[in-house]
């Protein structure tokens, strides 16, 4: 079992947070320091640490998240344009928060895929 982090307590209502999409395998809600016009993050409601500690049994909840995420642009507007799904793990990756999740970016071009 991971530790619990402040995704987790959003996961089970008990911080605040700007939910767009709940469900009984994933949470969506608003990046609390945009980066873009859309910034959401999405998360398994199972506290699993990085993308290091994903298992068989995770992969129909980890395809879930692309469904949400195709969901949320069409609903932000940005589907056509277009937007960038990001999962850090660890360090070198850029990972803060340890309950893994992806980003959803777009709303402008979001520019180089890594910085150099
Ligand atoms: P990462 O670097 O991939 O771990 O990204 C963690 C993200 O979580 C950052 O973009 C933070 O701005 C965001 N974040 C941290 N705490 C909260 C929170 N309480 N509500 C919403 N987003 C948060």
């Amino acid at each position: 079992m991971s530790e619990d982090t402040i995704f987790g307590k959003i996961v089970r209502g008990e911080a605040p947070a700007d939910i767009v999409f709940q469900d009984d395998r994933v949470t969506a809600f608003r990046d609390i320091t945009p980066q873009a016009p859309t910034h959401i993050l999405i998360v398994p409601n199972k506290a699993i640490a990085t993308v290091n500690d994903v298992k068989p049994e995770d992969e129909e909840t980890l395809g879930h998240m692309f469904v949400v995420a195709a969901r949320l642009a069409e609903e932000e507007g940005i589907a056509d344009d277009g937007y960038r799904l990001i999962v850090n793990c660890n360090r070198d990756g850029g990972q803060i928060v340890f309950h893994l999740h992806m980003h959803l970016l777009g709303g402008r071009p979001i520019g180089r895929m890594v910085a150099r």
